[in-house]
């Protein structure tokens, strides 16, 4: 039985004081301990930013991308070895700017990872300039006269991509956050979870306050998960109402199910025993 310190590594986590990504790697860690994931078995890929940290304090295998990269690191992991349990993480900026292309095409392929964004609006490790989910009129280093565009939708984005799987969290509610990680976990496909992760230190706007007076759960409202339309509908929601929970999920063949190969054959066992690759190899060099 896998237990939360066996996740927990020697150091812990120097995100500021109250940031929402304690939460975060919280309901991570006690998903994997609910459904009784090995931790050898879990590989969490990431890109760069605060919430990119999230695994190195996680004793599970790691690996740290280049910024808006955690993606693609997860799809190869993913294709390698289909047995292993694929889990990306990084932030607003990482994830819905520079990864922007990896996070439509991730969607459509619908191979089985569980992609978990901090969502904080802005960017945190380079202190706190406007991100792509930041409100219309937010003001940060990188606009003081406020924000221009209107921000990025990433519900209603990967309702459009073909994502079998698209929820939203809140890192202030952990054990509601924690459901939504194990259902993403267990659902076959790519599943999203974006996560309210209040910045505390250069968001004074959206913060654990505002989220907490504004956020209503989905499921408390009965919510049809499998109505795409009204999950449309649900993610345009913003104000004072927010919805957080499930909105959309469907089954449908993961990208190992219809592959002709990878649907019959674990690349990550294959006897290479016999395989020379010196030529290969010396063609790099
Ligand atoms: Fe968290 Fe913001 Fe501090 Fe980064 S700067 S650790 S996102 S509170």
């Amino acid at each position: 039985m896998t237990e939360m310190k066996d996740l927990q590594t020697s150091d812990r986590p120097n995100w500021c004081p109250g940031c929402g990504d304690h939460g975060i790697l919280i309901a991570m860690k006690q998903a994997i301990v609910n459904l009784d994931l090995a931790p050898e078995n879990v590989v969490i890929s990431t890109g760069i930013g605060c919430g990119s940290k999230i695994n190195q304090w996680i004793e599970t295998y790691g690996i740290a991308g280049l910024h808006g990269r955690s993606l693609p690191i997860a799809m190869g992991v993913k294709l390698a070895n289909p047995e292993l349990t694929v889990i990306a993480s990084g932030g607003d900026g990482d994830g819905y700017g520079i990864g922007m292309g990896h996070f439509a095409n991730t969607m459509r392929r619908n191979l089985d990872i569980t992609y978990v964004v901090q969502d904080n609006q802005i960017y945190g490790l380079t202190l706190g300039q406007t991100s792509p989910t930041s409100e219309k009129g937010a003001k940060g280093p990188s606009t003081p006269h406020g924000v221009i565009e209107e921000p990025v939708n990433p519900i209603r984005l990967a309702l459009s991509s073909h994502c079998t799987f698209v929820a939203r969290g809140f890192a202030g509610d952990m054990a509601h956050l924690t459901m939504l990680i194990e259902a993403a976990i267990k659902h076959r496909g790519f599943s999203l979870i974006d996560v309210f992760q209040p910045c505390v230190t250069f968001n004074k706007v959206n913060t654990h306050e505002f989220f907490r007076k504004r956020v209503y759960k989905l499921e408390d409202e009965r919510h049809d998960t499998g109505d795409l339309v009204k999950a449309f509908e649900k993610a345009g929601e913003w104000g004072d109402r927010i919805p957080i929970g499930i909105f959309y999920q469907t089954e449908k063949p993961s990208y190992h199910d219809e592959d002709v190969a990878l649907k019959v054959h674990n690349p990550a066992k294959a006897d290479i025993s016999n395989v020379d690759v010196g030529g290969l190899m010396e063609s790099f060099m």
